[in-house]
């Protein structure tokens, strides 16, 4: 088995758990995704969600990606970070009065309408301010992603998006609203998607749409196709990233793009996913009557994932380069639920070893919590060491 290569040695001294960035495939990831976008009329809006660490977000503002928000203070995130605003998707269901200010205050590129009754608000805060706001319409394509049903997102039992039959009604409300500029469709079908089928899947019901909204005299200027595209949670070390250059080809060949318009993408997780480890401590090595139990100290106050998703992470002992043994990590959380992995293959492990829980650079560090009054870990990085 090959392993990833860690500064062990500076890690000793620093307290754990902690965050750990490698900086070099953060870039790397970055540039694959510029060079697959550029001469293109593609856009990427990061969604800060994934992981809204300032140094993170500043690296990747620098490239000139535009930002993907899901709350007012994402939004303030962003701006800080060096996102331009003209730049800023925001979605989500329940934006509250003072969210959709944030926006408008600073004239955001697009607010994704969720639904009927957001859309009015929106139009009437807008008419407060004498200012237009652009919107995209949240459509639900009912499209499946084959991914765990807590990621996904775009079928007519979850709570995101408009669903098709209510389409004219609000077609009707926005050309009668004099502070909405409506730009286009935005979709998000899921996440952590492998199958690339489903966006394919996707393509066909947005020209579906497009072709519906054109009946209507209605142009779209973007076309949004949200994030979602999975990573190789298994084999971190083989395939460290995202196959992106499969991703925007697909797109490139099956939504064919009238003049003018622009193709809109969020990704979270493919881009800061591999780049993150979690580093924890081996506590104690517990013999139970069946299994060896690694007893770390980091739970899932630090990365949730597991507990939450059923989400598979692989670790590593990198401290030890003895016989491989499997054993079931677990967190010092009173939780059952709070187990990394069962029966995950490491080196022959001893109390004070050093584990890196492996591909946790999304939906880690921003779902952290204090849960049994538990310190919120550091994050390092690997050209600030
Ligand atoms: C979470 C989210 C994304 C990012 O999804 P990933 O699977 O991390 O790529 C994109 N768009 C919206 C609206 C989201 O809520």
């Amino acid at each position: 088995m090959i392993k990833g290569t860690f500064p062990v040695e500076k890690f000793e001294t620093l307290e754990t758990p902690f965050y750990y960035y490698d900086m070099e495939l953060l870039r790397e990831t970055l540039n694959t995704i510029k060079k697959e976008t550029e001469n293109k009329p593609f856009h990427i809006h990061y969604a800060i969600k994934a992981n809204d660490n300032p140094r993170i977000l500043k690296e990747i503002a620098s490239y000139g990606f535009g930002a993907d928000c899901v709350s007012g203070n994402e939004i303030l995130r962003a701006l800080e970070c060096g996102f331009s605003a003209a730049k800023i998707a925001f979605a989500g269901v329940g934006k509250t009065d003072r969210e959709i200010h944030i926006g408008l205050d600073n004239d955001i590129f697009c607010f994704n309408v969720e639904s009927l009754p957001e859309l009015e608000v929106i139009n009437t805060l807008a008419s407060e301010k004498g200012k237009k706001a652009r919107v995209a319409l949240r459509i639900n394509p009912n499209v499946d992603a084959h991914t765990h049903k807590y990621i996904t997102t775009g079928l007519n039992e979850n709570k995101f998006g408009i669903n098709e039959q209510d389409l004219p009604e609000i077609v009707n409300i926005i050309t009668s609203s004099d502070h909405i500029e409506f730009i286009g469709i935005h979709f998000h079908i899921g996440s952590q998607i492998t199958d690339l089928s489903a966006f394919e899947d996707l393509c066909v019901k947005a020209l579906e749409l497009q072709e519906w909204f054109n009946k209507q005299g209605i142009r779209l200027p973007v076309i949004n196709v949200g994030g979602g595209l999975g990573i190789n949670y298994h084999h971190p070390n083989h395939c460290p990233m995202a196959d992106f250059e499969s991703y925007f080809r697909l797109f490139g060949k099956y939504l064919k793009l009238q003049d003018d318009q622009t193709l809109h993408f969020e990704l979270g997780r493919s881009v800061v996913a591999p780049c993150g480890s979690l580093i924890a401590r081996t506590t104690f090595v517990k013999e139970g009557l069946q299994k060896k139990f690694l007893i770390v100290d980091a739970g899932m106050t630090d990365l949730i994932r597991p507990a939450l998703y059923q989400a598979f992470h692989h670790i590593e002992n990198i401290s030890s380069n003895e016989a491989y043994t499997p054993y079931d990590v677990v967190g010092p959380i009173c939780e059952s639920s709070d187990v990394f992995a069962e029966g995950m293959m490491l080196n022959l492990a001893r109390r004070g070893d050093l584990v890196a829980i492996r591909s946790a650079g999304a939906y880690g560090e921003t779902m952290v919590s204090t849960y049994n009054c538990r310190e919120i870990p550091a994050a390092h990085f690997s050209d600030s060491l």
